[in-house]
């Protein structure tokens, strides 16, 4: 589909009424053999298309900006690290292994908390004064009382957004807040053409094999981008959020904590006398104990340390 961002730099766009049809797609065999596979929010040359069966042939792919291997996304710009402060009982490390799942991205993240009306204001202001010695500014929501979410849709205003967040904490319930005025009707049709076609789509299912039969079996990944309507696009991930950490490493684990970043910052240019320090208490070392996620980054620290050795 044509970039929203840029429809309005050419006005013969906007009077083409093919412009914003969904078109499905199968990949290009040659494309296949020599790049890595199509993904989605990838940026393509459509060729061959037939408008009235809405069908078309995949036949390059552009450059990619980012890669979010877990979801399988291109050009994501923006995370949206999604909890509850109740309901699930917000939890401390579990939400800091997201935060770092995201932060080892590289991706500008937003942290949203949801379902603010379970909680007394007491205790909510007492989340926002720990989240920003964390480092963060988080905002705050109740999807089901429709609250706070226009703050939300401005940060996902133009960006291509990726939803991270454990199961129950309301993001099926924020995307179909967000999704609004969406054609409904549209989307029938490409799902049914979707279920029809799906041999098409293997790109989009990873083999696993379970462990138990040692069978293959198919899990269906299907990631779709749900087009928003102040521009841009947010990932709808469903049964992605266990966060697997495996971009993180020994070496890199200190840079997805921003209470360390801003140590190392203040101390420039002495920091850490080795350049290989861990911060755990070496010599020199200028990242201090005396913070409250310290231990979670220990903890951290030594599972990344058992894993790396069984690798
Ligand atoms: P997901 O697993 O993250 O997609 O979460 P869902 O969107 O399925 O929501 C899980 C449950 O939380 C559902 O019962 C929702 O109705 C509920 N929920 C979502 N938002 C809110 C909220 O703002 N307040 C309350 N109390 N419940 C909510
Ligand atoms: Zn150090």
């Amino acid at each position: 589909g044509p970039d929203p961002q840029n429809s309005n730099s050419n006005c013969s766009n906007l009077l083409d009424p093919r412009i914003g049809t969904d078109l499905l797609c199968v990949v290009r065999d040659l494309l296949k053999k020599v790049k890595r596979r199509v993904l989605v929010g990838d940026k393509v040359i459509v060729g061959s298309v037939d408008w009235t069966d809405k069908r078309g042939m995949i036949e390059d792919v552009f450059e990619r900006v980012t890669e979010v291997i877990d979801p399988p996304v291109a050009n994501v710009d923006h995370l949206l690290v999604f909890f509850a402060l109740d309901q699930p009982k917000l939890e401390p490390f579990n939400l800091t292994r997201f935060l770092v799942e995201a932060e080892s991205t590289g991706i500008p993240l937003n942290l949203v908390l949801n379902k603010t009306e379970l909680i007394p204001e007491e205790a909510l202001f007492d989340w926002k004064e720990r989240l920003q010695s964390w480092g963060y500014q988080p905002l705050f929501c109740s999807v089901d009382k429709k609250v706070g979410l226009s703050a939300i849709e401005e940060k996902l205003k133009g960006k291509t957004t990726v939803l991270m967040g454990p199961s129950g904490v309301g993001k099926s319930s924020l995307i179909n807040a967000l999704r609004g005025g969406q054609n409904d009707a549209d989307e029938d049709i490409m799902n049914k053409l979707l279920e029809q076609n799906s041999k098409w789509f293997g790109e989009q299912r990873v083999g696993t094999v379970s462990t138990k039969s040692g069978k293959g079996k198919h899990t269906t990944r299907h990631v779709s981008l749900l087009p928003l309507a102040g521009g841009g696009f947010l990932a709808d991930t469903p049964g992605f959020n266990q966060p697997s950490l495996i971009k993180v490493t020994k070496r890199n684990l200190a840079h997805t904590f921003p209470e360390i970043r801003r140590m190392m910052q203040e101390s420039e240019p002495s920091r850490c006398s080795f350049n290989n320090c861990l911060h755990i208490g070496e010599p020199g070392c200028v990242v201090k104990g005396d913070w409250e996620r310290y231990p979670y980054y220990l903890q951290l620290l030594d599972e990344i340390k058992i894993r790396e050795e069984f690798q």
